[in-house]
Protein backbone atom coordinates (compact mmCIF):
# COMPACT_ATOMS: atom_id res chain seq x y z
CA UNK A 1 0.00 0.00 0.00
CA UNK A 2 2.85 2.80 1.10
CA UNK A 3 4.47 1.98 -2.06
CA UNK A 4 1.44 1.87 -4.54
CA UNK A 5 0.83 5.49 -2.99
CA UNK A 6 4.46 6.84 -2.82
CA UNK A 7 4.05 5.64 -6.64
CA UNK A 8 1.03 7.65 -7.19
CA UNK A 9 2.41 10.96 -5.36
CA UNK A 10 5.51 10.35 -7.83
CA UNK A 11 3.63 10.16 -10.70
CA UNK A 12 1.71 13.11 -9.58
CA UNK A 13 4.53 15.42 -9.20
CA UNK A 14 6.36 14.20 -12.16
CA UNK A 15 2.96 15.17 -14.03
CA UNK A 16 3.33 18.42 -12.29
CA UNK A 17 6.80 18.63 -13.58
CA UNK A 18 5.81 18.21 -17.21
CA UNK A 19 3.85 21.47 -16.87
CA UNK A 20 6.89 23.66 -15.74
CA UNK A 21 7.98 26.15 -18.13
CA UNK A 22 12.13 24.48 -16.72
CA UNK A 23 12.52 21.35 -17.91
CA UNK A 24 15.44 20.36 -15.50
CA UNK A 25 12.83 21.95 -12.63
CA UNK A 26 11.38 19.31 -11.39
CA UNK A 27 9.59 18.99 -8.25
CA UNK A 28 11.58 19.56 -4.54
CA UNK A 29 9.96 16.55 -3.29
CA UNK A 30 10.92 12.98 -2.70
CA UNK A 31 11.73 10.97 -5.94
CA UNK A 32 14.20 8.57 -4.57
CA UNK A 33 13.91 4.99 -3.61
CA UNK A 34 12.67 4.72 -0.57
CA UNK A 35 10.04 7.69 -0.12
CA UNK A 36 9.90 8.62 3.52
CA UNK A 37 6.13 8.28 4.58
CA UNK A 38 6.74 11.12 7.01
CA UNK A 39 6.49 13.60 4.68
CA UNK A 40 3.72 16.50 5.00
CA UNK A 41 4.82 18.19 2.01
CA UNK A 42 3.62 15.18 0.16
CA UNK A 43 0.23 15.80 -1.02
CA UNK A 44 -3.51 14.27 -0.28
CA UNK A 45 -1.95 11.33 0.12
CA UNK A 46 -1.20 11.93 3.60
CA UNK A 47 -4.36 13.36 5.31
CA UNK A 48 -3.67 13.22 9.23
CA UNK A 49 -5.10 11.16 11.08
CA UNK A 50 -5.37 11.43 15.23
CA UNK A 51 -2.32 10.13 16.74
CA UNK A 52 -3.47 7.99 19.87
CA UNK A 53 -0.63 9.25 21.93
CA UNK A 54 0.89 12.98 21.81
CA UNK A 55 4.13 13.15 20.28
CA UNK A 56 7.16 13.25 21.86
CA UNK A 57 9.44 15.69 19.45
CA UNK A 58 7.23 17.64 17.06
CA UNK A 59 10.78 18.79 15.05
CA UNK A 60 10.80 17.33 11.37
CA UNK A 61 13.13 14.84 10.44
CA UNK A 62 17.05 16.50 10.39
CA UNK A 63 17.75 16.60 6.30
CA UNK A 64 20.55 14.24 5.44
CA UNK A 65 24.02 15.75 4.67
CA UNK A 66 26.92 14.20 3.01
CA UNK A 67 28.91 12.05 5.41
CA UNK A 68 32.50 12.16 3.98
CA UNK A 69 33.54 9.50 6.47
CA UNK A 70 31.10 6.97 4.91
CA UNK A 71 33.20 8.21 1.50
CA UNK A 72 36.21 7.42 2.73
CA UNK A 73 35.27 3.94 3.82
CA UNK A 74 34.02 3.43 -0.26
CA UNK A 75 37.25 4.60 -1.17
CA UNK A 76 39.43 2.02 1.61
CA UNK A 77 37.39 -0.53 0.31
CA UNK A 78 37.90 0.33 -3.74
CA UNK A 79 41.29 1.56 -3.52
CA UNK A 80 42.78 -0.20 -0.29
CA UNK A 81 41.23 -3.13 -0.45
CA UNK A 82 40.83 -4.50 -4.11
CA UNK A 83 43.37 -1.90 -5.39
CA UNK A 84 43.52 -2.04 -9.73
CA UNK A 85 40.50 -2.47 -11.59
CA UNK A 86 41.40 -2.84 -14.81
CA UNK A 87 37.55 -2.96 -16.64
CA UNK A 88 38.11 -6.80 -17.66
CA UNK A 89 39.59 -7.95 -14.56
CA UNK A 90 38.74 -10.16 -11.78
CA UNK A 91 39.35 -7.02 -9.29
CA UNK A 92 37.01 -4.85 -11.61
CA UNK A 93 34.03 -7.56 -10.89
CA UNK A 94 34.82 -7.79 -7.18
CA UNK A 95 34.63 -3.81 -7.44
CA UNK A 96 31.16 -3.87 -9.06
CA UNK A 97 29.97 -6.25 -6.76
CA UNK A 98 30.66 -4.05 -3.69
CA UNK A 99 28.93 -1.25 -5.53
CA UNK A 100 26.08 -3.25 -6.78
CA UNK A 101 25.68 -4.71 -3.24
CA UNK A 102 25.43 -0.82 -1.93
CA UNK A 103 22.90 0.44 -4.09
CA UNK A 104 20.86 -2.47 -3.70
CA UNK A 105 20.51 -1.99 -0.21
CA UNK A 106 19.66 1.17 -0.64
CA UNK A 107 16.61 -0.02 -2.50
CA UNK A 108 17.77 0.21 -6.27
CA UNK A 109 16.77 -1.64 -8.78
CA UNK A 110 20.49 -2.74 -10.32
CA UNK A 111 21.01 -4.18 -13.72
CA UNK A 112 24.86 -5.00 -15.21
CA UNK A 113 24.75 -3.78 -18.93
CA UNK A 114 27.81 -5.47 -21.12
CA UNK A 115 30.20 -4.61 -24.04
CA UNK A 116 32.71 -5.50 -25.56
CA UNK A 117 36.37 -3.80 -24.71
CA UNK A 118 39.46 -3.68 -27.35
CA UNK A 119 42.84 -5.12 -26.94
CA UNK A 120 45.08 -2.07 -25.98
CA UNK A 121 47.65 -0.09 -24.10
CA UNK A 122 46.44 0.67 -20.99
CA UNK A 123 48.89 3.45 -20.26
CA UNK A 124 51.87 1.65 -20.68
CA UNK A 125 50.50 -1.71 -20.21
CA UNK A 126 49.38 -4.01 -23.25
CA UNK A 127 46.16 -5.37 -22.27
CA UNK A 128 44.00 -7.71 -24.41
CA UNK A 129 41.13 -7.34 -25.32
CA UNK A 130 37.39 -9.02 -22.83
CA UNK A 131 34.76 -7.79 -21.74
CA UNK A 132 33.33 -5.11 -18.84
CA UNK A 133 29.83 -4.01 -18.19
CA UNK A 134 28.24 -0.73 -16.73
CA UNK A 135 26.36 -1.20 -13.07
CA UNK A 136 23.15 1.21 -13.82
CA UNK A 137 21.07 1.52 -10.92
CA UNK A 138 17.30 2.90 -11.09
CA UNK A 139 15.02 3.85 -8.55
CA UNK A 140 12.13 1.47 -7.54
CA UNK A 141 9.23 2.51 -10.49
CA UNK A 142 11.68 4.45 -12.73
CA UNK A 143 9.76 5.72 -15.59
CA UNK A 144 12.01 6.57 -18.35
CA UNK A 145 9.18 8.32 -20.18
CA UNK A 146 8.89 11.31 -17.27
CA UNK A 147 12.03 13.46 -16.66
CA UNK A 148 15.44 12.15 -14.82
CA UNK A 149 19.33 13.02 -14.44
CA UNK A 150 21.72 10.42 -14.54
CA UNK A 151 24.67 10.30 -12.56
CA UNK A 152 27.76 8.60 -13.13
CA UNK A 153 31.31 7.89 -11.99
CA UNK A 154 33.70 5.36 -13.36
CA UNK A 155 34.73 1.97 -11.53
CA UNK A 156 37.63 1.04 -13.30
CA UNK A 157 41.43 2.05 -13.47
CA UNK A 158 44.40 1.92 -15.62
CA UNK A 159 46.39 -1.45 -15.53
CA UNK A 160 49.20 -0.27 -12.15
CA UNK A 161 46.88 2.01 -10.18
CA UNK A 162 44.82 1.43 -7.16
CA UNK A 163 42.77 4.76 -8.29
CA UNK A 164 41.83 6.39 -4.99
CA UNK A 165 41.76 9.39 -6.51
CA UNK A 166 40.88 8.14 -10.31
CA UNK A 167 38.15 7.11 -9.52
CA UNK A 168 37.21 5.64 -6.10
CA UNK A 169 36.44 9.22 -5.35
CA UNK A 170 34.08 9.48 -7.68
CA UNK A 171 32.10 6.13 -6.92
CA UNK A 172 32.75 6.82 -2.94
CA UNK A 173 30.27 10.32 -3.54
CA UNK A 174 28.13 8.10 -6.25
CA UNK A 175 27.25 5.68 -3.16
CA UNK A 176 26.73 8.48 -1.03
CA UNK A 177 24.58 10.46 -2.92
CA UNK A 178 22.49 7.00 -3.12
CA UNK A 179 22.61 6.54 0.31
CA UNK A 180 21.01 10.47 1.02
CA UNK A 181 18.46 10.24 -2.26
CA UNK A 182 16.96 6.72 -1.21
CA UNK A 183 16.71 8.60 2.62
CA UNK A 184 15.13 12.42 1.49
CA UNK A 185 14.40 12.26 -2.56
CA UNK A 186 15.40 14.08 -5.21
CA UNK A 187 13.58 17.11 -7.14
CA UNK A 188 13.90 14.23 -10.16
CA UNK A 189 14.52 10.87 -9.87
CA UNK A 190 18.49 9.90 -10.68
CA UNK A 191 20.06 6.62 -12.61
CA UNK A 192 23.33 6.50 -10.57
CA UNK A 193 25.72 4.44 -13.17
CA UNK A 194 29.13 2.99 -12.11
CA UNK A 195 31.13 3.06 -15.61
CA UNK A 196 33.29 -0.09 -16.59
CA UNK A 197 36.30 1.30 -19.26
CA UNK A 198 36.06 4.90 -19.06
CA UNK A 199 39.96 4.66 -19.28
CA UNK A 200 41.88 4.61 -22.77
CA UNK A 201 43.31 1.53 -24.38
CA UNK A 202 45.26 3.93 -27.07
CA UNK A 203 44.64 7.20 -28.69
CA UNK A 204 41.65 8.71 -29.68
CA UNK A 205 38.27 9.72 -29.41
CA UNK A 206 36.89 6.04 -29.57
CA UNK A 207 39.37 4.30 -27.94
CA UNK A 208 37.74 5.14 -24.66
CA UNK A 209 34.71 6.17 -22.37
CA UNK A 210 33.74 2.53 -23.98
CA UNK A 211 31.16 2.25 -21.41
CA UNK A 212 29.08 5.37 -21.44
CA UNK A 213 29.84 5.51 -25.37
CA UNK A 214 27.90 1.75 -24.86
CA UNK A 215 25.19 3.39 -22.94
CA UNK A 216 24.17 5.98 -24.97
CA UNK A 217 24.20 3.94 -27.62
CA UNK A 218 21.73 1.63 -26.04
CA UNK A 219 19.82 4.28 -24.58
CA UNK A 220 15.78 3.63 -25.98
CA UNK A 221 13.63 6.44 -27.33
CA UNK A 222 11.93 7.38 -24.10
CA UNK A 223 15.43 7.46 -22.05
CA UNK A 224 17.00 9.52 -24.43
CA UNK A 225 14.01 11.92 -25.15
CA UNK A 226 13.46 12.79 -20.94
CA UNK A 227 17.34 12.55 -19.70
CA UNK A 228 17.71 16.36 -18.58
CA UNK A 229 21.22 16.14 -16.83
CA UNK A 230 24.06 13.90 -17.37
CA UNK A 231 26.57 14.59 -14.61
CA UNK A 232 30.17 12.83 -13.97
CA UNK A 233 32.02 12.62 -11.26
CA UNK A 234 35.70 11.99 -12.03
CA UNK A 235 39.07 12.72 -9.45
CA UNK A 236 36.40 14.51 -7.13
CA UNK A 237 39.44 13.92 -3.85
CA UNK A 238 41.67 16.26 -4.69
CA UNK A 239 41.74 20.29 -5.01
CA UNK A 240 40.76 23.10 -3.31
CA UNK A 241 38.04 24.25 -5.81
CA UNK A 242 35.46 21.80 -7.73
CA UNK A 243 36.01 22.03 -11.59
CA UNK A 244 32.64 22.22 -13.22
CA UNK A 245 33.37 21.61 -17.10
CA UNK A 246 31.57 21.17 -20.10
CA UNK A 247 33.70 19.85 -23.33
CA UNK A 248 32.44 22.84 -24.92
CA UNK A 249 29.60 21.23 -27.03
CA UNK A 250 26.29 21.41 -24.91
CA UNK A 251 24.50 24.80 -23.88
CA UNK A 252 26.59 24.68 -20.83
CA UNK A 253 23.29 25.06 -18.92
CA UNK A 254 23.79 21.93 -16.43
CA UNK A 255 27.68 23.16 -15.43
CA UNK A 256 26.34 26.80 -15.02
CA UNK A 257 23.14 25.69 -12.54
CA UNK A 258 25.83 23.78 -10.80
CA UNK A 259 27.94 27.04 -10.35
CA UNK A 260 24.87 28.63 -9.37
CA UNK A 261 24.55 26.50 -6.70
CA UNK A 262 28.03 26.06 -5.75
CA UNK A 263 27.87 30.19 -5.10
CA UNK A 264 24.17 29.61 -2.95
CA UNK A 265 26.28 26.60 -1.04
CA UNK A 266 29.38 29.00 0.09
CA UNK A 267 31.46 25.98 -1.97
CA UNK A 268 34.81 26.90 -4.11
CA UNK A 269 33.97 26.14 -7.98
CA UNK A 270 35.61 26.92 -11.00
CA UNK A 271 33.70 26.22 -14.41
CA UNK A 272 35.50 25.91 -17.84
CA UNK A 273 34.42 24.26 -21.52
CA UNK A 274 37.10 22.50 -22.41
CA UNK A 275 37.12 19.02 -20.69
CA UNK A 276 36.87 16.22 -23.05
CA UNK A 277 38.62 12.89 -20.56
CA UNK A 278 35.27 11.70 -18.72
CA UNK A 279 32.12 9.79 -19.53
CA UNK A 280 30.27 13.48 -19.83
CA UNK A 281 31.90 13.23 -23.21
CA UNK A 282 30.14 10.57 -24.87
CA UNK A 283 26.46 11.79 -23.22
CA UNK A 284 27.42 16.02 -24.91
CA UNK A 285 28.87 14.63 -28.09
CA UNK A 286 25.06 12.45 -28.19
CA UNK A 287 23.45 16.44 -27.66
CA UNK A 288 22.53 16.29 -24.04
CA UNK A 289 23.69 18.53 -21.64
CA UNK A 290 26.27 17.48 -18.89
CA UNK A 291 28.98 18.44 -16.78
CA UNK A 292 32.17 16.76 -15.60
CA UNK A 293 33.27 17.66 -11.79
CA UNK A 294 36.85 17.05 -10.73
CA UNK A 295 39.91 16.79 -12.62
CA UNK A 296 42.67 18.61 -10.40
CA UNK A 297 46.07 17.68 -11.80
CA UNK A 298 48.30 15.39 -8.99
CA UNK A 299 51.16 13.70 -8.79
CA UNK A 300 50.45 10.35 -8.19
CA UNK A 301 47.97 10.41 -11.28
CA UNK A 302 48.06 6.40 -13.07
CA UNK A 303 50.42 5.75 -11.02
CA UNK A 304 50.47 3.05 -8.52
CA UNK A 305 51.10 5.73 -6.18
CA UNK A 306 47.35 6.72 -6.14
CA UNK A 307 45.82 5.24 -2.88
CA UNK A 308 43.61 6.57 -0.50
CA UNK A 309 46.09 8.78 1.18
CA UNK A 310 46.65 11.18 -2.23
CA UNK A 311 42.41 12.29 -0.95
CA UNK A 312 41.88 15.44 0.53
CA UNK A 313 38.52 15.05 2.57
CA UNK A 314 37.74 18.62 2.46
CA UNK A 315 37.60 18.23 -1.63
CA UNK A 316 34.78 15.24 -1.31
CA UNK A 317 32.70 16.62 1.16
CA UNK A 318 32.96 20.19 -1.50
CA UNK A 319 31.76 17.76 -4.13
CA UNK A 320 28.92 15.93 -2.55
CA UNK A 321 27.65 19.02 -0.94
CA UNK A 322 27.33 20.76 -4.22
CA UNK A 323 26.14 17.60 -6.19
CA UNK A 324 23.69 16.50 -3.71
CA UNK A 325 22.10 20.81 -3.01
CA UNK A 326 22.06 20.41 -6.72
CA UNK A 327 20.08 17.10 -6.76
CA UNK A 328 17.56 18.37 -4.13
CA UNK A 329 17.07 22.02 -4.94
CA UNK A 330 14.54 22.95 -7.37
CA UNK A 331 16.53 25.62 -10.04
CA UNK A 332 14.46 29.03 -9.88
CA UNK A 333 16.73 31.55 -11.74
ZN1 LIG B 1 39.18 8.99 -14.40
Amino acid sequence: MRARGAAVTVALLAALAGCSGDPDAGPASPTGPSTPNSSSASGPATTPTPSPEPTADPSPVRPARFAVDRALRHVEALAGRIGPRLATSPAFRDAAAYVGGELTRQGYAVRRQRFPVPAGDSWGVPVAAGRSFNVVAEPPGFDPTRPYLLVGAHLDTVAVAPGAEDNASGVSVLLELARLASRDGTRLPVVLVAFGAEEPRGPGDDLHHFGSQHLVRELTGPERRNLRAMVSLDRVGVGGLVPVCTGGLSSGRVRDRLLRTARAEGIAAAGCSDNRSSDHWSFEKAGFDVARLGSTPYAAYHSADDRPDVLQPEQLARTGRLVWAWLRTRPTG
